[in-house]
């Protein structure tokens, strides 16, 4: 990519993403499976349920034993046994025998159904009370009712999630139902988070003549943790090649996957980050046809993919969502990459500069649809703008003019159960 080359969005996606891949798998606890991506096929070695048991407190009996049983007519049955959930009772129901159940217990042999224990003259009595030493009944069951059959649910043998699923609880919860303590899921993207610059300053450090706080380093470990990705903090570098390559350096010992920093990609200020990634890797500076976020850096180091996002922080925020956000979901083995969006109707005449532009903006719902409002000042400075918005409001490249009642696309920052 040569120098002050200018790419559309999509130009400058399309050649971040080539640069990364899928991560290998690796065998992690259950938990720790939870919203990555499963690599492997999972195939139930057991059937679910295991065993027919009733889904209802009640009692286990023949269906033809009630075959003419009406609250006018109930049927009379002799109780021969008991079986709670956890037990197993080895006594056969037979013709004119009933046993009590309850929900879960397996079903006695000989009974092939059940009877809820509301539908007998025992409903109102608790399960405490001793076992009745016979029952009425004043309806009618089908052979196979109130009872879980095996393998319902899940059949052995059967390929239950498939390789590339992404897991949710209640995936987890399936596969602790099969015993599956441990699974292959895709690595998680270990992230080294690089700040650049003479005026910055550690968190905890005061205020001096001249200096700001690195806020850069936070909101972006803040966005890869958000991704469900590692967040390696490498601190801050001054403008100096030794200071940069000493902090990349801890990054390659870390581990890293890929590489983020800010700040030192426009015009006249990416000497050092330049330099040092020509000696030791490789790196193109783009202009990206975007507003915010004009200036990109991207290449590598050591063979660790590298992006250089802009030094302001919402342009930072910006390019990490359009930029990093897809690249660290696709190593993670992740899509959809990009953020959900919808079409919102804009209130206030908008200008841009023919930029594809990202205003922060609050979207909300109205009527069948949805309204976007900007939060105030847009400077790449003002991070309230961000703190603000649920979303970016994105003005196409070429317009320069969006008039009241016109609808853009609104990327999604959040989706705020409250509204949608
Ligand atoms: P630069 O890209 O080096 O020209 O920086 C652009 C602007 O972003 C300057 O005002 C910097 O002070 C500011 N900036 C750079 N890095 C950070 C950071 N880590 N946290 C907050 N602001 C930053
Ligand atoms: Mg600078």
């Amino acid at each position: 990519m040569s120098e002050a080359e200018y790419l559309t969005v999509q130009q400058a996606l399309t050649a971040v993403l080539a640069g990364v891949a899928v991560l290998p798998a690796e065998r992690v606890p259950l938990l720790d499976a939870l919203s990555r991506v499963l690599a492997q096929n999972v195939v139930a070695q057991v059937s679910l349920p295991p065993f027919a048991n009733s889904s209802m407190d009640g009692y286990a009996l023949l269906a033809a034993d009630l075959a003419n049983a009406s609250p006018a007519t109930p049927a009379t049955l002799r109780v021969i046994g008991d079986v709670a959930a956890g037990a197993v009772l080895d006594v056969a129901v037979e013709r004119g025998t009933a046993v009590r159940i309850m929900t879960g217990a397996p079903l006695p042999p000989g009974a092939d159904a059940v009877v809820p224990v509301e539908d007998t003259n025992e409903a109102w009595r608790n399960k405490e009370r001793p076992l009745p030493v016979q029952i009425q009944v004043n309806r009618s069951v089908n052979s196979g009712d109130y009872i879980r059959h095996p393998g319902e649910d899940i059949e052995a043998g059967q390929t239950i999630l498939e390789m590339g699923h992404i897991l949710r609880p209640q995936e987890v919860g399936v596969l602790a139902s099969l015993g599956i303590s441990e699974v292959a899921v895709i690595r998680r993207p270990r992230v080294a988070i690089l700040a650049t610059g003479d005026e910055l300053l550690e968190i905890d450090q005061p205020l001096q003549p001249g200096k700001i706080r690195n806020s850069n380093g936070f909101t972006q470990a803040a966005q890869v943790t958000a991704l469900g990705a590692v967040p390696i903090g490498l601190g801050i570098a001054g403008d100096t090649e030794t200071a940069v390559r000493q902090k990349l350096q801890e990054g390659l010992e870390a581990q890293a996957d890929l590489f983020i920093s800010s700040a030192g990609v426009s015009v006249g200020a990416y000497d050092v980050v330049k330099a040092v990634l020509e000696q030791e890797g490789n790196v193109g500076f783009w202009r990206v046809r975007m507003r915010p976020g004009k200036p990109l850096a991207y290449g590598s180091y050591h063979g660790v993919p590298y992006l250089g996002l802009p030094g302001n922080p919402v342009s930072a925020m910006v390019s990490f969502e359009r930029f990093a956000r897809a690249a660290i979901l696709k190593m993670s083995g992740k899509a959809p990459l990009d953020r959900p969006t919808v079409q919102a109707t804009i209130r206030e005449e908008i200008h841009s500069d023919g930029r594809e532009s990202y205003l922060r903006a609050v979207v909300t719902r109205s009527g069948s649809g949805y309204e976007a409002t900007q939060t105030g000042d847009q400077g790449s400075h003002i991070m309230t703008s961000l703190v603000r918005a649920n979303a970016l409001l994105i003005v196409p490249e070429g317009v320069y003019t969006v008039v009241p009642g016109s609808q853009l696309t609104a990327w999604m920052l959040d989706w705020p159960e409250a509204i949608f």
